[in-house]
C-alpha cells in the first residue's frame, strides 16, 4: 500500500538523523511525506529536506503561534520558497488561540497576508486552527471558494467541518483521531465524505493510541491512523489508503513532482 503523511516536522535533534529515520519510512511502506514548515528557518531547512530525499515535500509560512520575528519582508522569502517545485503549499498558516498571551489582530493580518499570497501564486494552504472556529470559519468564508483549503488535525466540531465541507475544504487527521475518548474526530470522520480526508502524523508531537505518551512520533503512525479511519468508514484499508493517496495527489499538484 501506498501511505502518504501531508503534515510532518522533520529533523535530526528529535530523531538522531534523518538518515536513518527516512530509511525506515520508506521500508514500513510510507511512499511519501510533507515536511512543514513554521517560520522563515524551518521552511529553508524543510526546502533542504525535500533537494535531499526524493520522497520528502514542503511547505513554507508563519505558524500563528510564530510571529514574534515576522517582518512584512518575510513575506517575498515564503513566496519564492512556494515558487520551488517539490514546494507542495504554503503552510502551516492559521490562526490559534490557545495561550492567554495570543495577540489575535497580529495573527488574522499575517493569516489574511498569506493566504491572499497563497491565491496569487495559486498554491494550496495548509491550515492549522486552535480553539479559533468561530473566526476560522468566518475568514474561510471569503478566501476558501477561491483556494485550496486544507485544515490539518482538525480540531473543531462536525458541525463546523460540515460547513467549511460546503466551501470546497479538506481535512486531513493525525494520531489524536485513534484515541478511544476522541468522539468528536471519530463523528467528523463518520460524517466527511472519505475523497475529502487526508492522514497526517504532526510527528514528532501527537502519537497515535498505541505510542501514547513517548517521543518522538515518526511517519510511520500513518499506518495506525489509516487504520482507524477504515474502520470508522467501514471500508477496506486498501481502498481507504489508495483514496487517500489520490486525494492528496490530486490536491497538492506538485506532489507528482
Ligand atoms: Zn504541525
Amino acid at each position: 500500500m501506498n501511505y502518504i503523511d501531508v503534515h510532518c516536522h522533520i529533523n535530526d535533534e528529535d530523531y538522531g538523523g534523518v538518515d536513518k529515520l527516512i530509511a525506515n519510512i520508506q521500508s514500513a511502506g510510507i511512499k511519501k511525506i510533507i515536511s512543514v514548515g513554521f517560520d522563515l528557518p524551518s521552511s529553508r531547512y524543510c526546502k533542504s529536506l525535500a533537494e535531499k530525499y526524493p520522497c520528502v515535500y514542503f511547505t513554507a509560512g508563519f505558524h500563528p503561534t510564530e510571529l514574534k520575528n515576522f517582518n512584512d519582508g518575510d513575506l517575498d522569502e515564503i513566496a519564492g520558497l512556494c515558487t520551488h517545485k517539490k514546494c507542495v503549499a504554503m503552510g502551516e498558516i492559521g490562526l490559534d488561540y490557545h495561550y492567554p498571551d495570543t495577540d489575535k489582530a497580529l495573527q488574522e493580518k499575517v493569516f489574511k497576508a498569506q493566504l491572499a499570497l497563497a491565491q496569487k501564486l495559486n498554491i494550496p494552504v495548509q491550515i492549522h486552527s486552535r480553539d479559533s472556529a468561530e473566526d476560522m470559519l468566518c475568514i474561510l468564508r471569503e478566501y476558501a471558494p477561491k483556494l485550496k483549503v486544507m485544515l490539518h488535525c482538525y480540531s473543531h466540531s462536525t458541525e463546523i467541518a460540515q460547513e467549511l465541507e460546503k466551501l470546497g475544504v479538506y481535512f486531513s487527521f493525525g494520531g489524536t483521531s485513534t484515541y478511544s475518548g476522541s468522539k468528536k474526530a471519530r463523528r467528523t470522520i463518520s460524517a466527511l465524505p472519505i475523497d475529502r480526508i487526508m492522514t497526517e502524523t504532526d510527528s514528532p508531537y501527537l502519537p497515535p493510541k498505541s505510542k501514547y505518551g513517548t517521543f518522538p512520533n515518526t511517519p510511520e503512525s500513518i499506518i495506525e491512523i489509516a487504520r482507524n479511519i477504515a474502520d470508522i468508514k467501514g471500508i477496506s484499508e486498501d481502498t481507504a489508503v489508495s483514496t487517500i493517496w489520490n486525494t492528496a495527489h490530486t490536491f497538492f499538484g506538485k506532489l507528482n513532482n
